[in-house]
C-alpha cells in the first residue's frame, strides 16, 4: 500500500501528474490534484518525478 500526499498549499493545478500517473490515482479535485484512487497507487513516484512545485509526496504504508 502506498501513500499519496499532495501538499495543496503549494498545488497550482497544472495537471502534470493527473496526466503521467498511470494507474489513474490522481485527478483534479477544487483545482487541486487530489489522489482519488490511492489505493490502486503503483509506488512508481512518476507524480513525484513530473510535479514542478514538488508538492506530492508517495510513502510506503
Ligand atoms: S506513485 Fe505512480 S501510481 Fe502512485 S500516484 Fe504517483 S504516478 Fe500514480
Ligand atoms: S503536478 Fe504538482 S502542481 Fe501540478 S497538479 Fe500535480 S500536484 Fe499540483
Amino acid at each position: 500500500m502506498w501513500d499519496v500526499v499532495v501538499d495543496k498549499d503549494k498545488c497550482t493545478g497544472c495537471e502534470e501528474c493527473v496526466n503521467a500517473c498511470p494507474a489513474s490515482v490522481l485527478e483534479l479535485v477544487d483545482g487541486k490534484s487530489d489522489p482519488v484512487e490511492m489505493d490502486e497507487c503503483l509506488g512508481c513516484e512518476t507524480c513525484v518525478e513530473v510535479c514542478p512545485e514538488g508538492c506530492i509526496t508517495v510513502t510506503e504504508v
